[in-house]
């Protein structure tokens, strides 16, 4: 899954994915989140660095799919293929290897 963070900072350890702090580059730790669509989430953080007491909301977000839903994937297939004469279609299936 693509996700952008439009504000704070997210690196990668040992651990998976770490939010950081904007301000103080400290771990953040996530106190609540708000679920504003399927693809879209606001992230309350809060500083784990008790000089700093950053407090803040940071979005996560769907930016783009690298492979689409298997099921996405079957329709736009059907959809294409559906759109094609008869005889292109057979020719595509027999380059696949699963037409006759
Ligand atoms: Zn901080």
């Amino acid at each position: 899954m693509g996700y952008n963070l439009s504000i704070g900072q997210i690196t990668e350890d040992q651990h998976g994915m770490r939010i950081e702090c904007p301000h103080c580059q400290q771990k953040a730790a996530i106190t609540g989140h708000n679920k504003l669509s399927p693809a879209v989430k606001d992230v309350y953080a809060s500083c784990t660095n008790a000089d700093c007491g950053w407090r803040g909301v940071i979005t996560v977000s769907h930016k783009h799919d690298i492979q689409p839903p298997k099921a996405q994937l079957h329709s736009m297939m059907a959809e294409w293929l559906g759109a094609l004469p008869a005889a292109d279609r057979s020719a595509v299936l027999r380059q696949a290897g699963v037409g006759s």
